[in-house]
Parts: structure tokens; C-alpha cells; sequence
């Protein structure tokens, strides 16, 4: 079997607070506590979890747009927290991405050539007519006009924006894309549109994607496994037909039975979690999920699971397994 392309190994990012006031403590926040996964070539991960479960975080310290606590990253061979200044503008030519909110990721001084185009100057791609060229090319691909070029972000509905993004994302050929949460900030009725796109752009370029989402549902079809992580841990991972079929942590259950059943007549018993994620400041002990389990039990509060595959390619941290 071919080497993966991404592999990422005991991830982590802390975060120091200070004290605001006197009588507060400081702490360390623990965004990303040991996140470990792989990434084949052409294929789609899906990391999906509650707003501040790390998920973002964990993007952004792959990119080394945050400099990680520890753990180690390796993109095509290469360890990208050991990559000297060179090297790394070789490796953020090769692993873009496509931001949440189209309507603050664009410079609003900037043309779309330019947006789209910048990319191709920072890296000495193309220059001039050749570049102008590829920027149309690429706005065609993405759905646009090129008429669209010498147009400003704001004359833009939200869904345009993000195939602008989409196209600057693309300019410099890269091989992996992280889409951060990109359809949340959208209209429902466009978000199809756009994840359809984010298709057939990785089958045309034969793209490999992390597609960060706080909703299963964005991520159930597009995506060839799927990673859940709940404050700061990944507690399942599995293929996605799997996953979807057979949900094993008491999480991915709870978030599974919120999907609404397309078939009237089956019925699924909807799982309600009792209070917020716990603060990543002060994570419970055990397992962290146990303040809010349904089926929590004797040594749940006090032992930390491991994730482990309990069957094949199907990996759990839960002490059930
Ligand atoms: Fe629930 Fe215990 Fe499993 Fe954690 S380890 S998910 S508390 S059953």
C-alpha cells in the first residue's frame, strides 16, 4: 500500500491563559490533546465535532498557521515541524485552504485576479498573460465568469465568494486542501452547489481533502472516512459507510441520532446530551466524555480510554470496547 500522504502523530496544541483578573487562575488551554490520523492520497477525511472540540485548531497547526505544543506532521515525506524556511514555502504551495467565512478570508482592496492570482507570483508560477489566462481558466472551473476578474469580494453573494476562495486555492496546484467548516457561513439552499464543486475539483485534479465540519451531515457524503473528536481527542474513527451504519462511541451515536431520517416510517430514538462540552481548560478526568455519557460506567471517570481499532479500519476510545 502506498505511504500516506498526511500523517499526523500525537498532535497537540495548549494555548497559556493568563489571569484576567487577580483571583483567576491561569491555565493551559488544551485545544488539541494528541490527535493522530492519516491521510491517503485522493481520499476525503471528514473531522467533524462541536465548535471548540480542536477541529479548526487541528487544521491550522497542519498548516503551521499555529505553531503546534508537540507531535509531529508528515506531508508527503516530509516532517513539516522540522521544515526549514525553503522548504516550507514549498510545502504551503502544496497544502492550501479553503477558509469558513468567504466574506473576511478576501482582501477587499483586491481584484479576484489579483486574489486568485497571488498565489502564482509568491510561488513564480506564471506571470502576466499566462497568468491572466490561468486565473480565467481557473474561475470557469470554479463556476465563475472570467468577466468576474476585475471585480472586487463585495459585489459577491457568500456562495460566490467561496468559489472565489475555492480558485485561490487552487492556483498553485496544490495536492492537499483543508476546508475549514466551508459551507457553515452559506445559505443552505448553495450549499450542495458548493460541496458538489469541492467533488468534482479532487476528481479532476485528483485532489486529497480534510474537511473540517461541525455537522455529520456535510460530511457524510462527500468524505471516505470520517474522525470524531470531542474536546481536543479523536474518539472515533471509521470508513464512512461504516461509521454512519454503525456508530460505536456514546458520541458519534449521540450526534448521529440528531440526523433526521429522510424515511418517515423509521423511527430513530434521538440521544439528547445533557449540558455543554467541559472547558478545555480544566478537561474532566478519565474519560473526558463521561460528564456527559449516557452509558458511562465504573472506570469511566477515572481511566482514560485509548482509541484502539476494536474491528477492522474501525477505531474507538471508549471503555465499552
Ligand atoms: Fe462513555 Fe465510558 Fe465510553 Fe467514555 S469510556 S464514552 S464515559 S462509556
Amino acid at each position: 500500500m502506498d505511504a500516506p500522504l498526511l500523517t499526523v502523530t500525537d498532535l497537540k496544541k495548549h494555548f497559556r491563559v493568563r489571569r484576567g483578573v487577580p483571583w483567576e487562575q491561569a491555565g493551559v488551554v488544551r485545544a488539541v490533546d494528541g490527535v493522530s490520523f492519516t491521510l491517503r492520497k485522493g481520499e476525503t477525511l471528514g473531522l467533524v465535532g462541536e465548535s471548540g472540540c480542536g477541529k479548526s485548531t487541528t487544521g491550522r497547526c497542519i498548516l503551521r498557521l499555529l505553531e503546534p505544543t508537540a507531535g509531529k506532521v508528515v506531508f508527503d515525506g516530509l516532517s513539516v515541524f522540522d521544515a526549514s524556511k525553503e522548504e516550507m514555502r514549498r510545502l504551503r504551495r502544496q497544502m492550501q485552504i479553503i477558509f469558513q467565512d468567504p466574506y473576511s478570508s478576501l482582501n477587499p482592496r483586491m481584484s479576484v485576479e489579483q486574489i486568485v492570482g497571488e498565489g502564482m507570483v509568491i510561488h513564480r508560477l506564471a506571470r502576466g498573460a499566462e497568468r491572466r489566462d490561468r486565473t480565467a481558466d481557473l474561475l470557469r472551473k470554479v463556476g465563475l465568469s472570467p468577466d468576474h476578474m476585475k471585480r472586487y469580494p463585495h459585489e459577491f453573494s457568500g456562495g460566490q465568494r467561496q468559489r472565489i476562495g475555492i480558485a485561490r486555492a487552487l492556483a498553485v496546484s496544490p495536492s492537499l486542501i483543508i476546508a475549514d467548516e466551508p459551507i457553515s457561513a452559506l445559505d443552505v439552499s448553495i450549499q450542495a452547489q458548493v460541496l458538489n464543486l469541492l467533488q468534482d475539483l479532487q476528481e479532476e485534479f485528483g485532489l486529497t481533502y480534510l474537511l473540517i465540519a461541525h455537522d455529520l451531515r456535510v460530511v457524510e457524503h462527500i468524505s471516505d472516512r470520517v474522525a470524531v473528536m470531542y474536546l481536543g481527542q479523536i474518539v472515533e474513527l471509521a470508513d464512512s459507510q461504516e461509521l454512519y451504519r454503525n456508530p460505536l462511541h456514546p458520541y458519534t451515536q449521540a450526534l448521529m441520532s440528531a440526523i433526521p431520517v429522510p424515511d418517515p416510517t423509521v423511527k430513530r430514538e434521538r440521544i439528547i446530551l445533557k449540558g455543554d462540552p467541559p472547558s478545555p481548560l480544566r478537561p474532566p478526568s478519565g474519560c473526558r466524555f463521561h460528564t456527559r455519557c449516557p452509558k458511562r460506567f465504573e472506570p469511566c471517570d477515572r481511566q482514560e480510554p485509548v482509541l484502539r481499532e476494536v474491528q477492522r479500519g474501525h477505531w474507538v476510545s471508549c471503555h465499552l470496547y
